[in-house]
């Protein structure tokens, strides 16, 4: 979360007022501090005027975007629409526009060269600039140099016709290390865009850029230990996967393409890709719903966003049988961190288990130490639905819990502009509430949550509120603190509860953006 100063910014004798080299300060305009520009670039605007996409770019483009309202500037060889930045910049804007259309990289490095700029202009991305058709002759041996590297292998990309452009990957090598490297060429790459299972010698690399999934396979041509690293560079969307040698040999290529190897394609065109995990616990949390504890394989990389889902497999009288589940985290007071090494390996759920259902009791049966398959992540829920929200809604009736844990979670502890999140939780008696005690003590905690339960057979003792979701339960709990301000309702349950909530909604008049109902 932004620390935010309670003092003037900046302070009075700030690098950002006087700079080392007694360089002249422009004095800027009321609201363009470096703080302003920060929260500029934290609210999810556009500020490349790209949608997030990258581009290459040719020198030809390059010499176009040359005017205040429309300057690109290339720095080390990744260009920036510099024109949002214009006024927040300490040097002012001739400074700036002496590189306009230009590689400004010299005259970036005699002023700023201590400015960390990828992450301040992180935000104006446009992309790399294009490389020229020919290269120079030593370029080969210069990289070889520069990084120690051995043979790469080139690709060539599968272009998609429509949707982001295609990735593509490369690799290197040290003594004791081979570094995989895929170019997403896409912002917003997180942790969980990328999904690696090594088994074997096989080893899988799935990348998901909006809806659709670029995967590295390939048979590796040598052993490697089981443990490796996943990193990830944002600002230029960038994947390492880093894998140690069990020999220090030096490997004259990756391995041999497997299976749609270097494909890019729509995510709904592609299998669900299934690995073994491990039950590791089961807790009872109700009556008939317990927390299930499943430990990932070994060499295995595996996040699921939050909001998404993932399938079940289990063998039921010989044949594979598949569900939805929506993994949660361990308990509502388990805190989002960054994901550090090694890999978060358990993946939670929350199950009702139906005594007369088909999948539910036989995963009920599983003993400690069995195996359930589980899915790649699935689903439609977009984490910027949560960027710069004042109020979130969430409606939720008995399992339809489980998609807000991680939204209610993840809100509260990444979204600085949140004002209000509220449950409402629809369930038949007291005895089915989830994690009763966790929602009172976080809302005790957190003056920001509140929960509501709604019961729909209560005994006679209860005295909260009773029923169904109706017009009247949501008009009176769905209150927005402006016409203008930001606000999310998600909605799950059982599919009529959903449909009938939606259809309530927009009679309230809240607009399609506002709503997100978790289906399958
Ligand atoms: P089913 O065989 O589907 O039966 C469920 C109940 O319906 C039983 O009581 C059964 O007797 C009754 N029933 C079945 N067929 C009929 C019929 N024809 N007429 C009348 N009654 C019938 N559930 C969770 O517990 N946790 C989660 O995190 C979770 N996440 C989900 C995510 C998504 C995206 C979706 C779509 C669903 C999710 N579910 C979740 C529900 C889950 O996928 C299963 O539907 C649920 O576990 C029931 O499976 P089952 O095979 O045991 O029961
Ligand atoms: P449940 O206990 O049967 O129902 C929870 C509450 O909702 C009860 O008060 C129930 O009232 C009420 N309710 C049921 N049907 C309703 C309707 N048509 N209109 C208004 N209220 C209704 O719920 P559950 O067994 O836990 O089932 C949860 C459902 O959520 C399942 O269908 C599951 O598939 C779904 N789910 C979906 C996702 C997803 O991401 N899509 C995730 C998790 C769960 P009464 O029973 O007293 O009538």
């Amino acid at each position: 979360m932004l620390n935010v100063p309670s003092q003037s910014f900046p302070g009075p004798s700030s690098q950002q007022r006087v700079a080392s080299g007694g360089r002249s300060k422009v004095p800027l305009k009321q609201g363009r501090s470096l703080m302003d520009w920060i929260r500029l670039t934290k609210s999810g605007k556009d500020l490349t005027g790209l949608k997030g996409r990258l581009i290459e770019v040719t020198e030809e483009e390059l010499k176009k975007h040359n005017k205040k309202d429309d300057c690109w500037i290339c720095i080390r060889g990744f260009v920036y629409n510099v024109s949002p930045y214009m006024e927040y910049h300490p040097g002012g804007e001739d400074e700036l526009m002496r590189a306009a259309g230009s590689d400004g990289t010299d005259l970036f490095d005699q002023v700023h060269r201590w400015v960390n700029y990828e992450s301040m202009l992180k935000e104006c991305l446009v992309g790399r600039m294009a490389m020229k058709p020919a290269f120079p002759k030593d370029y080969h041996e210069e990289k070889k140099v520069l990084n120690g590297m051995l043979p790469q292998s080139q690709v060539t990309d599968t272009l998609a016709k429509e949707g982001p452009s295609s990735p593509s990957y490369d690799w290197f090598q040290t003594d004791s290390l081979v570094t995989i490297v895929i170019y997403t060429k896409q912002k917003d790459i997180n942790l969980d865009s990328v999904i690696v299972d090594h088994r074997d010698d096989s080893f899988r690399a799935e990348t998901v850029i909006k809806d659709y999934s670029y995967l590295v396979h390939v048979a590796l041509s040598h052993e490697i230990q089981e443990d490796f690293s996943v990193l990830v560079v944002e600002n230029v969307g960038k994947i390492e996967i880093v894998l140690k040698k069990k020999e220090n040999t030096s490997w004259k290529c990756l391995g041999h393409p497997q299976e749609n190897h270097n494909s890019f394609i729509p995510k709904k065109d592609t299998g669900l890709f299934y690995r073994k995990c491990q039950l590791v616990s089961k807790e009872d949390v109700t009556h008939d719903t317990k927390l299930f504890c499943l430990m990932l394989p070994p060499s295995t990389h595996l996040e699921v966003p939050v909001g998404q889902h993932v399938y079940l497999r289990l063998p039921i009288t010989g044949t594979e049988i598949v569900k939805p589940y929506t993994p949660v985290c361990d308990s509502l007071f388990s805190e989002f961190k960054e994901p550090v090494l090694p890999n978060n390996i358990y993946i939670y759920f929350l199950i009702k288990i139906y005594p007369a259902g088909f999948f539910t009791p036989e995963l009920d049966q599983l003993q400690i130490g069995d195996y359930v398959s589980v899915s790649n992540p699935e689903g439609n829920f977009i984490i910027s639905q949560l960027q710069e929200l004042e109020d979130l809604f969430l409606l939720a009736a008995g399992t339809g819990f489980t998609p807000m844990v991680k939204v209610l979670n993840y809100a509260l502890t990444n979204i600085p502009s949140l004002r209000k999140v509220k449950l409402m939780f629809f369930n038949k008696t007291e005895d089915d509430i989830i994690w009763r005690s966790q929602l009172e003590k976080l809302a005790f905690k957190d003056k920001r949550f509140e929960v509501e339960f709604v019961l729909s057979a209560p005994t006679s003792e209860w005295s909260g509120k009773q029923g169904y979701i109706s017009p009247a339960l949501l008009s009176e709990f769905l209150k927005r603190r402006s016409d203008t301000s930001k606000v999310l309702i998600c909605l799950c349950g059982p599919t009529p509860f959903t449909e009938q909530g939606m259809k309530m909604l927009h009679d309230l008049n809240f607009s399609k953006d506002e709503i997100h109902s978790f289906t399958a």
